[in-house]
């Protein structure tokens, strides 16, 4: 079943640059889908689309069959629920606690001011934990999250992104900034949300070993075209 659907997308960016050059991409249910290609190829911009973080020029975007680009307030909220994202620098808040860290995971379910007070549940703090254990940091819950590694706080990342309870999960170049070892340990969690959570995973990357490597199917983009989209099984050694 469809997850996410590209119908003739195009984005234009106000300066004239073409982002994505009439994308048409059906994403399924439980997919594991690497988007390559060089850095300006559009990857980014496709994933912020998916999200709505911009809008497109033209075209269409469902989530789950609902429309993203014609959503409008509470409609776009709810659609956006299910779309958890990470991104290359983390975006923690350096000076918290990985706890709060996680717990901003929340935010959206509570009013404001309950999150401005830190006046989270005992059943959201019992999850943040939860997810904190899943990506193998359970130690870590009171730590700040500038006394961890890159790899340990992009880990946080995504023990915070699964408070949405997302059903996709969007990871734009989530290694880039990182060395070789603590990047397999993020593709590795990233692999057990796809496999234990049913998650659909979609993540930009450069590296087209490791796309083999993890996805269930690889998706080329150049000039912000696709020019490429395998089932894993197809992928040849020359790609
Ligand atoms: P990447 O390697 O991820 O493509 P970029 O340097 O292209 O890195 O982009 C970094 C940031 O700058 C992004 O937020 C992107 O949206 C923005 N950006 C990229 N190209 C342009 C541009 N031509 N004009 C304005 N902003 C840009
Ligand atoms: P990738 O993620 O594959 O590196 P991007 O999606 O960041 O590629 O960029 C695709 C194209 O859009 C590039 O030519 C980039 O310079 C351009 N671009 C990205 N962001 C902006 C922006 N905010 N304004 C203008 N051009 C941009």
């Amino acid at each position: 079943t469809p997850i996410i659907e590209f119908k003739n997308v195009n984005k234009v960016y106000p300066n004239g640059t073409v982002g994505l050059d009439n994308i048409n991409l059906t994403i399924n249910k439980g997919e594991f889908v690497v988007i390559v290609g060089l850095s300006g190829a559009g990857k980014s911009t496709l994933l912020r689309a998916a999200n709505r973080l911009h809008d497109v020029s033209d075209g269409e975007i469902l989530i789950d069959g609902q429309s993203i680009v014609s959503a409008k307030g509470k409609q776009l909220r709810e659609v956006r629920r299910n779309i958890a994202m990470i991104f290359q620098n983390f975006n923690l808040v350096k000076r918290s606690t990985v706890e709060k860290n996680i717990l901003n995971g929340r935010v959206g379910y509570y009013p404001t001011w309950k999150t401005i007070f830190g006046l989270f549940s005992a059943a959201d703090k019992q999850q943040a934990a939860a997810n904190l254990q899943r990506v193998n940091l359970g130690e870590k819950l009171y730590s700040r999250a500038d006394e961890l590694s890159g790899g340990q706080q992009q880990r946080v990342a995504i023990a915070r992104a699964l408070m949405q309870e997302p059903k996709i999960m969007l990871a734009d170049e989530p290694i880039a900034s990182l060395d070789p070892r603590t990047t397999m340990m993020v593709m590795d969690d990233l692999k057990k949300l796809n496999e234990e959570l049913g998650i659909t995973v979609v993540v930009n990357l450069h590296s087209v070993s490791l796309a083999k490597q993890y996805a269930s199917r690889v998706v080329g983009l150049r000039a912000g075209k696709l020019v490429y989209d395998k089932q894993i099984g197809d992928v040849q050694d020359g790609d």
